[in-house]
Formats: structure tokens, C-alpha cells, sequence
């Protein structure tokens, strides 16, 4: 079956339900940000594999709506599809709800599995629909499923646990400050949704979609107990000592019901609205007080304790040597020939799983040479793979997951005798990530706040990047977590003493190079600064790996980050010799000498 005959079968579906249009979103009952295949169904409804676009099917038209990333990807995709593409972010597009308001007659239906649409985004369509009297019908069984006859089975992974001596906090205590929230809010239960909350929360990890280690569940936690609704399978005796006495456990889709009971309860319930979906509010609306605000546990979580910090140094190490190792091997790799943006990548991992305590990657290898390096998101395909030669700038952004921490660091190198203008830039890209790594701030400032430090040394030469300069980093946990960031988008949530955030200033030219340098820090309070009546705080570079010095214009270095920098490469040398030998400690001593 194509995808216009998948078009033309859900739409004799919509018929049957009498609704004038379906969504299919891209997420998934738990707004995760890999999904699992068995989730995929706009990749299977539209043949659109990119992770960003939604898809409305009206009777007689249906269009896609995905962000600048995917323009190119897109258009390519659709073709024959007879689906219309919707290009994000440009003044003349329409918007997606208004499109469908546009295209329906008044008192139409708008069809969607509530699984898969936010509390948050089942608002806004309901609001934008209002005008027009369309409503939004709730059909409990997704049609994308009914006509996807070899759709994937769920996975059946088994979780483990992750013992306090890595989280250094245990499941009761945990529990306990969450309950301290709740009531803090006057609320008798909080509604989890977020995978890597519930992983979180109960030391927990699966191994369900790539690159995050999480497990497919649900989970209550209320003032006298919790519950965890995850299919039996998947739930091994050690789970089952480990939390005994804590949690309940109850088949996944069992939460409905027990929601229905939580409901006839009373009492007020915490619901985050981002990452809840709307079929979960289902039972609970109208019958019960509702606390709409984000989980707690996100900023519970995103505070790391000493031991997730002794583990994330820990890890960083053996990274940095991975890196090291690759990095050496690069060098030398390169000039003989046959190596690949794919194999470079590969290679890497290599160095990864030899390391103490890996697990897997943490997202998906950015493996860049010359112009692929300017596309910000670039993922080597077979159809897109190129040799690396003797020349040109390489760019490589890469992480792991370890029982102890994650990774996530991007460097970038000279293949060959770097120009004039990619030392420039290089080095402008270069003072930002220092500027933000000296920099120290009072408490209570935000990463919106503190973005443009990063981006100075830049502007001063009329150059920006398109993106975030930071995203928190759970504790192996997903490699991208909030609630802060270090961003002009951030919504103004204060940086706290314990964050472990990424510093990732980096410069793009379309069609010629990508520069990138990406480091781990963690948030201390600054001592020297601190007083009585104000606290101030600052940054620890925790990732250890050499920065390219060949790219390094010293000319356009201050006194101070010059002597940042000869610091770095001092403790980078200093931490990494010890998990080397001694070639690679020469290269080491070679690459982090003082400048
Ligand atoms: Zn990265
Ligand atoms: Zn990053």
C-alpha cells in the first residue's frame, strides 16, 4: 500500500466516524522526543521520516506542517504523496489550526487520538476551532493503526535499575520531596507522563526508544502511595524488590480506569500540560480540581546531586578518552583514504563501547565534513556519505549514555591548513564558548538572560548561530531536558547551583563549513562574588577533550582566555593521561600544550 491509498483508506475511516478531518501528529502518548517505531504513524501515513511535522487529512486535501530543517527532506518525500507541504516559520504560511478552519464548513468534526495531543496543544485547537463551531472529537482507536497491518510490536525490554549508589538519592526520599511539592500546591496527586520523569523518580531504566533510556509507562504518585502502570513483561524481580513496599504496579493501559477512580476521590490533581496527553485528562475533567503547571519532578531532576556529579565526571573522562582516541586516529586515518563521514562515525562508537560503564549513544552521531557541516542537524545516509580528505574543517557532535552519566560534546577539526577566515571564525566561536564558561552571574538569573555572552564575539564580526547555545543534560537520562536552557528562547527559568547544561556556541556557512564547540558544565556557586545579601553563581567545564588548536587565531584571544584555554587543556591532560598510553599521551601533550 502507498501512502495515497493509506490517505484513501483512513479517509473511508473518517467517513465511518463522521469527521471532516484527522491529525496525525508526530508525537506520541508520552511527548517523547525519539519515538519508538511502533509509534511512527506519520512516517507511515505521509512517508515522512523526519522528526518534526504534523499531518491533517481532510475529505479531499491533506497537508504537512515541519520547520526550516526539513523544507528540502520534505518536499522530496511528498512527492506523488498528493500531500501539501506546509513550510513552518515563513511569514506567508498558513498555520496549521487555521488552515483546518479554513477547509472546513461550520460545525464540521476534527478527528484525533487524544493519546497523541497535549493538554496544551488540545487547548489551542479547541480555541482556534471555537470560531468556526468545528469540534474536536476524541476516537479512542488511532485510524493510522487500523490501517497499518504490520505495525510494529511494542518493546518488551526489560528495566533495570538504576541503584542509588549512581543517583545517590533513594526512591523513598525522592518520593518524599515530590509529596512535599504536591502539598506545597495543595494538590493530592500528581499524573506523570514524561518517560524520563517516571525513570527518574523511581531509579529506573529501560531501554524502549533509542538513545533515551527510558521505559513505555505511566505513573501516579499521590500523598499516601504510587503507582506505575507498565506491562508486566517488563518487570523483573529486581524492579520488584527494588520498589517493594512503594509503588503499585498495574497493566500500562490500566491508568484510564484507575484515573476514573482517582476522580470520584476528590481532591486536587498536579497536571503537567506539556507533557500530558489529553486522554489521560479524560476521566478527571469536570469531576475533579486540576493544577496545571509543570511536574515538579522536572526541576527536582535537573538538579544534580554530588554523587550524579562525582558519576558525570566520572563518565566525562572515559568520553574525553574515547574522543581522544578517535581523535588521534582521525588524524592519521584521514590522509591514507576510504575513511567516511558513516565509518569516522562507527569508528567512534568503537572507542565509546570500550569505555567503563557505556550503554549506547546518546542521540544520533553528527558526522559532518566541508558543507554537511553547515547543516545544523546532519545525519550521514548511506545517499549523503562522503570521504573525508586531507583538507576542508570536520565537525563531529556525538554523546553516550553510561550507567553513571551522559555525554554530549561536539569538536570540530582541521583536516588540512585551515584558511584565514575559518581561523577567524573558528576562534570567534571560540572566545563565546569561553566567555559563557568565565562568566558568573547573581542567582536567580535565567539562560535567556545570559545567551548573548556567548554569542558577542560573534556579532562583533556581523555573524550569529540559529540555535540554542545550551540544553540541560540528564543524568543518564535524555541528552535534552529542561527545565532551563541557554537560549534566547528560554522561558526565563532560573539557572540553579547543580545544573549540568551544554555551552555550544557555533558558526555556519551554507554550502562551504560548520563550526561547532560544545562542552558539559555544571552550575556552582561562586564563592569570591557570593555575599550576605547576594549569591552569585558560575560555571564548571566538566567534558575533557583537546580543542583544535590549529584553528586557534591566538591574535583574537584575550589575556583572559588565553589563559582560560591553557587551563582547560592543562586538566584536560592532567585527567585523561592516566586512561591512556603513553602514543597517546604524546599526542595528548602535543594537542593541549600552552598557547
Ligand atoms: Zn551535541
Ligand atoms: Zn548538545
Amino acid at each position: 500500500m502507498n501512502v495515497s491509498e493509506r490517505i484513501a483508506r483512513l479517509r473511508e475511516l473518517m467517513k465511518e466516524r463522521g469527521v471532516q478531518a484527522y491529525l496525525v501528529p508526530s508525537t506520541d502518548p508520552h511527548h517523547s522526543e525519539y519515538l519508538p517505531e511502533c509509534w511512527k504513524r506519520r512516517q507511515f501515513i505521509s512517508g515522512f521520516t523526519g522528526s518534526a511535522g504534523d499531518v491533517v487529512v481532510t475529505l479531499n486535501r491533506a497537508g504537512l506542517w515541519t520547520d526550516g530543517r526539513y523544507f528540502l527532506q520534505a518536499e522530496d518525500q511528498l512527492q506523488g504523496s498528493g500531500i501539501d507541504l506546509f513550510k513552518m516559520g515563513l511569514p506567508e504560511t498558513t498555520k496549521m489550526e487555521d488552515w483546518i478552519v479554513s477547509q472546513l464548513p461550520e460545525g464540521s468534526s476534527v478527528g484525533v487520538d487524544p493519546r497523541v495531543l497535549s493538554v496544551e496543544a488540545a487547548g489551542k485547537l479547541k480555541k482556534a476551532f471555537s470560531e468556526k463551531d468545528i469540534s474536536l472529537k476524541y476516537i479512542d482507536r488511532n485510524l493510522v493503526d487500523v490501517i497499518w497491518e504490520d505495525r510494529p510490536a511494542p518493546s518488551d525490554s526489560p528495566i533495570t535499575v538504576h541503584p542509588p549508589e549512581f543517583s545517590g538519592e533513594t526512591v523513598e526520599h525522592k518520593l518524599e520531596r515530590v509529596r512535599e511539592k504536591l502539598s506545597s500546591k495543595g494538590c493530592s496527586s500528581h499524573v506523570l507522563c514524561a518517560l524520563d520523569t517516571i525513570a527518574w523518580v523511581f531509579d529506573l531504566r529501560g531501554k524502549d526508544i533509542d538513545y533515551n533510556p527510558v521505559f513505555i509507562s505511566y505513573a501516579v504518585i499521590t500523598e499516601e502511595d504510587a503507582h506505575l502502570f507498565v506491562d508486566r513483561g517488563k518487570v523483573t524481580e529486581d524492579v520488584r524488590e527494588h520498589l517493594a513496599n512503594l509503588v503499585t504496579f498495574h497493566p500500562y493501559e490500566e491508568i484510564s480506569s484507575f484515573l476514573k477512580g482517582l476522580a470520584e476521590k476528590g481532591g486536587r490533581v498536579w497536571i503537567d500540560p506539556v507533557t500530558t496527553n489529553k486522554w489521560l485528562m479524560l476521566p478527571l475533567e469536570g469531576k475533579v480540581k486540576i493544577h496545571m503547571e509543570r511536574s515538579p519532578i522536572t526541576d527536582l531532576k535537573s538538579v544534580k546531586n554530588g554523587t550524579e556529579l562525582a558519576g558525570f565526571r566520572k563518565c566525562l573522562a572515559t568520553d574525553g578518552a574515547a574522543m581522544v582516541r578517535f581523535l588521534k586516529w582521525l588524524e592519521e586515518a584521514v590522509p591514507s583514504g576510504g575513511v567516511t563521514e558513516i565509518s569516522a562515525a562507527l569508528k567512534l562508537e568503537g572507542f565509546r563501547r570500550e569505555g567503563e560503564g557505556f550503554v549506547g549513544l546518546s542521540f544520533n552521531t553528527i558526522s559532518a565534513y566541508g558543507e554537511h557541516g553547515a547543516i545544523i542537524h546532519y545525519d550521514p545516509t548511506p545517499e549523503t556519505d562522503v570521504e573525508l580528505k586531507p583538507e576542508g574543517i570536520y565537525l563531529v557532535d556525538s554523546g553516550g549514555q553510561y550507567v553513571n552519566g551522559t555525554t554530549d560534546i561536539t569538536r570540530t577539526v582541521s583536516l588540512g591548513e585551515p584558511n584565514e577566515e575559518q581561523r577567524e571564525m573558528f576562534t570567534r566561536v571560540l572566545k563565546g564558548h569561553i566567555d559563557l564558561a568565565m562568566l558568573r552571574f547573581p542567582r536567580g538569573f535565567s539562560g535567556k538572560q545570559i545567551d548573548a555572552f556567548a554569542r558577542k564575539a560573534l556579532w562583533d564580526a556581523g555573524k550569529n548561530y540559529g540555535h540554542g547555545t545550551g540544553h540541560g543534560v540528564g543524568h543518564y537520562l535524555n541528552v535534552h531536558e529542561g527545565p532551563m536552557g541557554i537560549t534566547p528562547r528560554d522561558k526565563g527559568v532560573p539557572l540553579m547551583e547543580g545544573n549540568v547544561l551544554s555551552n555550544e556556541p557555533g558558526y555556519y556557512k551554507a554550502g562551504e563549513y560548520g563550526i561547532r564547540t560544545e562542552n558539559l558544565v555544571v552550575i556552582e556557586k561562586d564563592q569570591e562574588l557570593s555575599s550576605e545579601e547576594l549569591e552569585f553563581l558560575k560555571f564548571e567545564t566538566i567534558t575533557l577533550c583537546p580543542i583544535d588548536l590549529r584553528l586557534v587565531d591566538e591574535e583574537l584571544l584575550t589575556e583572559e582566555e588565553r589563559k582560560w584555554l591553557n587551563d582547560y587543556h592543562r586538566k584536560v591532560r592532567e585527567e585523561l593521561s592516566p586512561l591512556l598510553d603513553e602514543d597517546h599521551v604524546r599526542w595528548l601533550s602535543e594537542r593541549t600544550r600552552a598557547v
